[in-house]
């Protein structure tokens, strides 16, 4: 595998790469300079996803026969290639969606974890075993593959997030067809390269890229794919839960956040700011479990806001593979436009602009989709800025007199993703994991933490209040059967 530049990325169907019968493509930009092209991204079309899915439903039977220790072994090959790849994997995710390298190694080493955490999977229990009434009887609890599974993922985390799916989808006996965003299908092939090297048997995974209005929905509408797993925003992810809902089809969806960092007078100061820094600011504020609201109370508020801006208006910004960079720019033109307007709205509101709220007018950046790490104070909870998910690097500060406002004012919006509180009280910790309506809530820590092997996914509507990760995602990707043996 190599890095090159300006490739057109194919489809991979039934263990071949593909070219579109279609042959219009997308460039696939640099956001840190936008004349540089990564690769192109094929326009496939509703006949190719056709091909993928026909492939996907004739590989399913022999998949499913096979021990889950069997397919294990195909993810932990992968797991070593992808391994072998990581630091040109790394290198295409920064190039193609701007964040810094080292966080970029980050993520692919998460996905090469991954894939050995579900090939270990293959080994584990998945039943019980259940008394019976009749005493000559045996009753247990078996799984089920639910067959073909769409795989419809975000442009933020372009190798964890379609790992964390396929993962758990092929150990537990489903075959796939993966849908990337458009946006980093460049990074997504590296990606599928790795499982074509690994030798899966024709079929059992397939990527089609394309649009999300067309392949997207073609994965929601098409009949032959059993269940849908979505990461995105809440926007489409209601689209996807309608249209599975309406053929049948089991579906699960992980969308946006708002999540609150909750400082109490009685936090480590210095933990609280750089927390609120990395959660908020890493990625460029891209991951759906970023800070975004800070809930400051008020004997403490003055010095957190001195702390913070201080801080944050030392980041080093720039082009993610340059190693003094801290943050890279945003990840599109798109996603930049929809950050200014936010702050725009933020301004209009009538919040206080701290710090940051502008591109950067100096040549070398503003070749790139760069936007200035952001701080607002005197947010309200009824603002925009404080209800909508910005995914950009914008914080807004929010003043309170006693924790249990503080509570109030994290719990008033409409998602429940991730929140964080720092306090050393621990009634305070308590109040805050049982209120808490979210679906990680981390003390003395930041919002944006994750690991592996527990269950990740939100309340309200972030999700569709399943889980996805650690032995959680055994949930979605099997149906469970209860079987009854008389001799
Ligand atoms: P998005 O616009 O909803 O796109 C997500 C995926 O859906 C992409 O592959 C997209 O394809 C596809 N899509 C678009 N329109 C579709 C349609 N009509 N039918 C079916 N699929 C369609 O989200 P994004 O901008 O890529 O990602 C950012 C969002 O993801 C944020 O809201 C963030 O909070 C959320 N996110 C959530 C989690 C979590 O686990 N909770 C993790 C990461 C990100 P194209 O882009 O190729 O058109
Ligand atoms: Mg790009």
């Amino acid at each position: 595998m190599s890095v090159q530049t300006a490739v057109t990325c194919l489809n991979f169907i039934n263990g071949e790469w593909h070219p579109s019968e279609q042959e219009a493509v997308d460039a696939s930009i640099n956001p840190a300079n936008r004349n540089e092209v990564v690769g192109y991204v094929q326009k496939s079309t509703i006949q190719d996803l056709d091909k993928a899915v026909e492939a996907a439903n004739r590989a399913k039977k022999a998949w499913r026969k096979l021990s889950g220790a069997a397919r294990g072994e195909y993810l932990y090959k992968v797991a070593n290639i992808l391994e072998k790849n990581i630091n040109i994997v790394a290198e295409t995710m920064t190039r193609e969606m701007g964040k810094t390298l080292p966080e970029a190694k980050g993520e692919t080493a998460r996905g090469v974890a991954i894939l050995r955490y579900y090939a270990g999977e293959g080994l584990r229990k998945i039943g019980e075993n259940i008394p019976s009434t009749d005493s000559e009887a045996l009753m247990f609890t078996t799984r089920s593959p639910l067959g073909v599974v769409g795989v419809i993922t975000p442009w933020n985390f372009p190798v964890a997030i379609p790992i964390w799916k396929i993962a758990p989808a092929l150990i537990y006996g489903n075959t796939v067809v993966l849908k990337p965003a458009q946006e980093t299908a460049v990074t997504a092939s590296k990606v599928m390269e790795c499982f074509a090297e690994a030798g899966f048997p024709s079929g059992v995974i397939n990527m089609v890229t394309g649009p999300g209005s067309v392949i997207g929905q073609g994965i929601i509408d098409h009949p032959t794919i059993d269940g849908i797993t979505f990461t995105g925003s809440d926007t489409v992810g209601k689209r996807v839960g309608q249209g599975a809902l309406a053929r049948g089809a089991k579906y699960q969806l992980e969308m946006g956040g708002k999540n609150p960092v909750i400082v109490a007078n009685d936090a480590d100061l210095d933990l609280a700011v750089d927390a609120t820094i990395s959660g908020g600011l890493k990625s460029t504020g891209q991951k759906c479990t970023a800070t975004s609201r800070v809930i400051v109370q008020q004997d403490i508020y003055e010095a957190f806001k001195e702390r913070l801006i201080e801080k944050v208006n030392q980041l080093q910004v720039g082009d993610g593979l340059q190693a003094e960079t801290w943050m890279g720019p945003c990840a599109s033109e798109s996603q930049l436009n929809t950050v200014l307007s936010y702050i725009e709205k933020g301004k209009e509101e009538g919040a206080t602009l701290l710090s940051g709220g502008n591109r950067y007018e100096n040549p070398e950046l503003a070749q790139g989709f760069y936007v200035q790490p952001t701080v607002f104070e005197d947010v309200k909870s009824e603002m925009t800025i404080a209800q909508e998910e910005i995914f950009g690097p914008v914080l807004a500060l929010m003043k309170v007199e006693t924790m249990e406002e503080a509570l109030e004012v994290a719990n008033d919006v409409k998602f429940g993703l991730s929140a964080s509180i720092f306090t050393t009280n621990i009634s305070s910790m308590l109040s805050f994991i049982n209120e808490m309506d979210a679906g990680l809530v981390r003390i003395n820590a930041e919002s944006a933490g994750v690991e592996l092997q527990a269950p990740f996914g939100g309340m309200k509507q972030s999700s569709s209040h399943s889980r996805e990760q650690g032995q959680a995602a055994i949930e979605f990707f099997t149906s469970i059967k209860t079987v009854f043996v008389k001799g």
